[in-house]
């Protein structure tokens, strides 16, 4: 998703209660910004918002980042937060790239990481871009507590099929999977749509999706 630049959203950026400026600071200190001992999960490539807010409202014994790599989308999440009747304490958001999460994240800090929609980067020489490439699985393989996972959706039949070889050629383990998460009856139970998904799925596109844990 690239929007449009917006001159003015570094600055809203930079103001929001929401959006953390210092974040290598919080490495290792997550539970001191949310003041508990709540498990944190974090969606990477998090657009606008709108799983993640809706996830916070669901849950609010669980802590959520979202990360988002430019300042004009996740200037559009911190306007959908500040349309909300009650203040969600337990969401936050960092405007970075997310090759940078090991300096953001302390070993075992993140109980769950959601990829949704995530960029393709069709051309092959841009294959470790993808965010679920076996180069970011090892980025995860840091920060992911033991028992966490990876949970992605797409509508992109050749990213996700990368992205199932991929959990092998990390050493990963496929959980489940579904190519048609929509008619998928246990799979899509209390199923958050994001903004692509809804986008796409009225378009008739099935949607895919896996998880994927650690070998132990
Ligand atoms: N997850 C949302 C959804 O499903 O509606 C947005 C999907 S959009 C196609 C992908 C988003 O991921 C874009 O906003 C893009 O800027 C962001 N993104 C892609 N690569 C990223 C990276 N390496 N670090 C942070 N954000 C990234």
């Amino acid at each position: 998703m690239r929007l449009r630049n917006i001159p003015r959203a570094e600055g809203v950026l930079e103001t929001h209660s929401t959006v953390i400026k210092d974040k290598e600071n919080c490495r290792g200190h997550w539970a001191d910004v949310f003041e508990n001992q709540n498990p944190l999960y974090i969606e990477i490539g998090m657009g606008k918002g709108q799983f993640l807010l809706e996830l916070a409202r669901r849950n609010p014994d669980i802590n959520y980042i979202g990360i988002e790599r430019y300042s004009s989308v996740l200037l559009r999440a911190t306007e959908k937060y500040d349309m909300l009747e009650t203040p969600l304490p337990n969401i936050r958001f960092i405007c970075m790239d997310a090759t940078e999460i090991e300096k953001v994240f302390a070993p075992g800090e993140v109980s769950g990481i959601y990829l949704n929609f995530s960029d393709p980067w069709p051309k092959k020489r841009h294959a470790r871009r993808r965010l679920t490439s076996k180069e970011f699985f090892a980025r995860y393989d840091k920060i992911l507590a033991p028992e966490g996972r990876v949970e992605f959706k797409t509508d992109n039949h050749d990213l996700f099929a990368f992205s199932l070889e991929q959990v092998e050629e990390a050493g990963w383990k496929l959980l489940y999977h579904t190519w048609d998460l929509h008619h998928d009856e246990i799979l899509n139970q209390g199923n958050v749509m994001t903004e692509y998904e809804a986008k796409f799925s009225a378009q008739g596109n099935p949607i895919h999706k896996l998880a994927a844990g650690r070998i132990h």
